[in-house]
């Protein structure tokens, strides 16, 4: 369905188990292993998702390692579209073009293969997807890194906003930005 009712997205929040304390304390770590393992979320998620993408004339999906992956190569064989993997500096195997990010102490990396949007149109329209969005760091430098390998991202897509933190107010600066779960 296009659009989630209350109790849907009431029903999908519960399937998320939160731990406390991971992976160092006072993180509250948005566990989705646990909706992957309801079969009932993960399709109502997945054919939400689907609904609201299939006539976007999207040609790629990028996914942000790790949790990305799932969720976008997912959503893209039900999109009948390709995948693209975003991923930690050192991981993927071919030239490569990277963004670096600053993190609370010290900076981070995101690289993707430099032929990813190698297709026969000039600028493809990509879909960025991730698990959440939490300061916001990894997915700017994502659709910073779309935009180097020349493509145009259309919307940056989360399953959970953290939205206490503000990081989405930093990605609609440069991209739309969709949330399927807000926590406040
Ligand atoms: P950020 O760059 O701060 O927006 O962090 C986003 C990335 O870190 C995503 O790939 C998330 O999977 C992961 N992440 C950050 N905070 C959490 C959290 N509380 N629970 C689960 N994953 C998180």
């Amino acid at each position: 369905m296009k659009i989630l009712t209350k109790n849907d997205k009431d029903f999908l929040l519960k399937s998320i188990r939160t731990v406390e304390d991971f992976p160092k304390p006072g993180i509250d770590f948005k566990d989705i292993t646990t909706l992957l393992g309801d079969e009932r979320a993960y399709t109502l998620l997945m054919n939400h998702l689907k609904e609201r993408y299939k006539n976007q004339n999207i040609d790629y999906i990028a996914g942000i390692e790790s949790r990305g992956f799932i969720f976008g190569a997912s959503l893209a064989t039900m999109l009948g579209i390709k995948f693209v993997p975003i991923r930690k500096p050192g991981k993927l195997p071919y030239t490569t073009i990277s963004e670096k990010y600053s993190l609370e102490y010290g900076v981070d990396e995101v690289e993707i293969h430099i032929d990813a949007f190698k297709c026969e149109k000039e600028k493809p329209n990509v879909l960025l997807i991730d698990d959440l969005i939490a300061t916001g760091g990894t997915a700017k430098a994502a659709v910073n890194l779309i935009d180097k390998a020349g493509a145009n991202c259309v919307e940056a897509c989360f399953v959970i906003n953290l939205k206490f933190l503000n990081g989405d107010k930093e990605i609609k600066k440069i991209t739309p930005v969709y949330s399927v779960l807000e926590i406040d």
